[in-house]
């Protein structure tokens, strides 16, 4: 019984292998989980450490093996310990029209004693590797760019000066170069792996780009993760709504009892699950399809 039902299971992936030939694979919960398990496995990665440094090594590869084209936007932070060094890590899928969408996360870890943030900066950074790999032989009419940020979190208490390092940069270099004009949509995903997985509806977000996305995941039939649980979350989308950019932040900030994981050495490996990535996932490549209708 167990050999018939693996010899079916084989079956299944490998129809489902055939099925999506020619347009990318399916998006693999199990893989951006896996992707966030290597990140995990390089220990506590905050802005300074030789951590971080072998992570941006690990993106690169990566991307590199999708076939986009990698750029990196070096620069030096000033925070409240000082100059730092940081880059964000920018890929970017070429499409036809002259228009562009972008899904952004962080790849950082708060600096704090003992924290590896599996959700918090690995579930990002497993997410958007994955999505990556996902949409690269797609064929696609808009830009498609994929960023992992560096520098989102506070070096000490959260402020507009100590905050969203990269985003900052980013939203400010895309601006002088024209980048901004041509972007239809920006949506950056944050603690997206939590096992049980509940995203806020995002007040700062643009309404109509949060309608597409919650109208997207009620018609996949996940209203439950996509609930109407309205809170205003300070994160990388923000300074591309004050630039008057239509972005959107997807979040959990309900991780543990009362968020008691967030920012603390619970936020660990086994508080994810692959569905929750699966979710998010399938929701996006809808949400792309959707975006690409638009003019
Ligand atoms: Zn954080």
């Amino acid at each position: 019984m167990v050999s018939r039902l693996l010899a079916v299971t084989l079956l299944v992936t490998s129809l489902n292998a055939y099925a999506a030939a020619g347009s990318g694979h399916a998006f693999s919960g199990e893989q951006a989980l896996a992707f966030t398990r290597r990140a995990v496995a390089m220990g506590p990665r905050p802005d300074g450490s030789a951590a971080i440094v072998r992570l941006r090594a690990l993106i690169r590869r990566e991307l590199a093996a999708d076939g986009c084209s990698v750029t990196e936007d070096s620069f030096s932070a000033g925070t409240p310990d000082g100059p730092v060094p940081m880059t964000n890590i920018i890929c970017r899928f070429p499409g036809k029209s002259g228009r562009a969408i972008a899904i952004t996360g962080h790849y950082d870890t708060k600096k704090m004693a003992n924290f590896v943030g599996a959700n918090d900066g690995g579930s990002s950074t497993g997410f958007l590797l994955e999505f990556a790999a996902t949409i690269a032989h797609r064929p696609r009419r808009d830009d498609v760019y994929i960023v992992f940020f560096d520098g989102e979190e506070a070096f000490h208490d959260w402020s507009d000066a100590d905050s969203l390092y990269g985003s900052r940069h980013l939203a400010a270099r895309w601006a002088s170069d024209g980048t901004l004009g041509r972007l239809k949509a920006l949506i950056n995903v944050d603690m997206i792996g939590d096992k049980d997985l509940h995203l806020v509806y995002e007040t700062s977000s643009a309404a109509s780009l949060r309608n597409l996305v919650w109208n997207a995941a009620a018609a996949l039939g996940y209203s439950s993760e996509f609930p109407n649980n309205a809170n205003q979350i300070g994160d990388d989308h923000m300074p591309f709504i004050n630039a008057g950019v239509r972005a959107l932040d997807l979040i959990d900030f309900d991780f543990g009892p009362n968020n008691s994981y967030w920012h603390t050495p619970q936020d660990t490996m086994d508080k994810l699950s692959a569905r929750s990535f699966d979710v998010v996932g399938t929701v996006l490549l809808r949400v792309i399809g959707e975006l690409e209708g638009e003019k």
